[in-house]
């Protein structure tokens, strides 16, 4: 018997019909490129993203053409967001921060014939547009007096054309499978791989995200848009922000901590989300340059980290400095990306200190939609004790079942089952405790050794900024791990010292072979240590090959 119930589809478009329904007068803010902040609600980002879907189609777009955009978190892309979905086209968002030929591969294979690019990131675009020859429409997101010099001709000015164009009238009725937006992973090995989100996958992952037990996001936040529109989404908050009704702070292109601080000040942000090291910057520049009481005032609650491993030293900063509760989440590209959260069971809640952290330092727990499992290199499930790492598989309605190009399926086993190329312990609660990418673990004399966990207890020592570990090749042991470490401006650390704070926390075997201080770690695009890079550098340092 089938229930009784509607068979309303979940889209995008119904979710910013939502929006400007339920909390049209919500305020969003958005940095130009200029620096001058301009201000929108949610109702007029949804008249906007109708008069958006107008002009594409005038300019010959099509239901299932991608549109390409190359831009920071500004209101035009949150505007593209909408009018893009929500009109059954595919937003196809491209990392601009990427090597210019691996931005010319994602385009050209995600096969937009209209890109939407910012002002300031034309010249990224002129290089390799020649070798583009499928875009037909270049659309600036300024207006005609504002629009740069540039090689390129025809230049479309967006301000213009989306004041002159007839908002469409109610959004098309779409199947809720309907792809919604297209994202590439940052393939630091091998070429980048496109997730193609649908409307149901992206609204459920939404739902998912909001509860209060993941991110609990609520209409008395306000959130600022840290992670980029480019990157999986930004982590879906242009969609659960419109769910729930948060005001959203959108940055642009200052990242740096005065204007990130400033957001946070003037705003009046409560709540964020974003990769360790931008907030390492952001915690920098408000212990130097803002006094207690100011620090005092600013209303920031929560922040959820996660592309990375959060160190434990940044959970205590932001509750020393800030009394702000620092969680980590978990996921990737394939999982849209949010997959477990951590928050504390009631059991927890008593926990003071480190007793605290400890929690609070694991990705915490599966939401529900996600599951996950270990494996050992035989494909068998591990159990989940918080003793036995293995290999992370995990499935749901938000992960991906194939890549852009691929037979449904085809990228995962026969049960769902999707590799994420990460190593974890579960414990018995279902706190996820990630240890390492399977590439980046150390496998030192037939053990493994977690470089993650190694750098968290670098991190620990007050005169580090950040740490790197990484396994070098060595003639006894295979491989042993290396430490390089950047500095406080002005501190020093020998490496005797070193060992021995590290000796407080890590087996014995552990220990770093050297310890290396460095001017600068090397970064992906995304805000990840870049390992492969520094294994390189490396590779004969422990006179492991010759
Ligand atoms: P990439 O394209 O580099 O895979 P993603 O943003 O999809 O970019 O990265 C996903 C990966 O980031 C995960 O597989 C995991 O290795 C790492 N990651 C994400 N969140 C965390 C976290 N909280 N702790 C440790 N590693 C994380």
């Amino acid at each position: 018997m089938l229930g009784l119930m509607q068979q309303q589809q979940l889209t995008t478009g119904s979710l910013i019909d939502h929006a400007a329904r339920a909390h049209g007068l919500t305020e969003i803010v958005s940095r130009r490129p200029d620096g001058q902040l301009e201000r929108s609600n949610w109702a007029e980002v949804s008249m906007r993203s109708r008069k958006v879907a107008a002009m594409l189609t005038a300019l010959g777009a099509q239901p299932g053409d991608r549109i390409a955009t190359l831009a920071w978190n500004r209101l035009p892309h949150l505007e593209l967001y909408y009018g893009v979905t929500a009109a059954g086209m595919v937003l196809h968002t491209v990392n601009p921060r990427l090597f210019a030929e691996q931005i010319r591969y994602i385009v050209e294979h995600g096969g937009a014939r209209i890109i939407c690019v910012d002002p300031d990131l034309l010249p990224i675009l002129e290089p390799v547009i020649a070798d583009l020859p499928r875009i037909e429409a270049i659309v600036v997101l300024c207006a005609a007096d504002e629009m740069p010099e540039s090689s390129i001709p025809h230049l479309i000015a967006y301000h213009d054309r989306v004041a002159a164009a007839d908002p469409i009238g109610a959004w098309p009725a779409l199947d809720e499978n309907t792809a919604s937006s297209l994202c590439y992973t940052s393939g630091t090995t091998g070429n980048p791989k496109g997730v193609l989100y649908s409307h149901r996958s992206t609204l459920l992952h939404a739902y998912a995200a909001c509860a209060a037990d993941s991110m609990a996001l609520s209409a008395r936040d306000t959130v600022l848009l840290a992670p980029p529109l480019f990157h999986v989404n930004a982590w879906g908050l242009p969609f659960t922000s419109a769910m729930v009704g948060a005001k959203l702070v959108m940055p642009g292109s200052a990242m740096d901590g005065a204007s990130i601080h400033q957001l946070l000040r003037d705003e009046g942000v409560t709540f964020s989300l974003g990769v360790p090291t931008l907030w390492f910057t952001v915690l920098d520049y408000i212990a130097r340059n803002v006094s207690e009481d100011d620090r005092a005032k600013l209303k920031l609650d929560r922040v959820f980290m996660g592309g990375a491993a959060t160190p434990r030293a940044l959970i205590e900063l932001f509750r020393d400095l800030l009394g702000v509760k620092a969680n980590q989440a978990w996921g990737m590209t394939e999982t849209s990306p949010v997959s477990t959260v951590c928050q504390p069971l009631a059991s927890q809640m008593h926990l003071e200190g480190d007793a605290m952290t400890d929690v609070l330092a694991t990705q915490g727990r599966a939401v529900f939609g996600v599951e996950l499992r270990i494996e050992n290199a035989a494909g068998e499930a591990l159990p989940h004790d918080g003793a036995e790492s293995g290999l992370l598989k995990v499935r749901g309605p938000w992960v991906l079942s194939a890549y852009y190009g691929n037979p449904a399926g085809a990228d995962v086993d026969a049960d769902g089952w999707l590799d994420t190329w990460d190593v974890a312990k579960i414990d018995a609660d279902g706190f996820l405790h990630l240890t390492d990418r399977a590439k980046d673990v150390i496998k030192s004399g037939g053990e493994w050794i977690s470089s993650i966990d190694l750098e968290n207890a670098a991190t620990a020592h007050p005169a580090v900024a950040e740490a790197a570990v990484v396994g070098v090749p060595h003639p006894r042991w295979q491989e042993r791990p290396l430490l390089l470490l950047r500095l406080h401006p002005g501190e020093s650390v020998e490496k005797p010292a070193m060992l021995d704070h590290l000796a407080g926390h890590v087996a014995k075997w552990w220990l770093p072979d050297d310890v290396l201080v460095v001017d600068d770690l090397p970064h992906t695009a995304t805000g990840k240590l870049l390992k492969t890079v520094l294994r390189a550098r490396y590779r004969e340092h422990l006179g492991g090959v010759g």
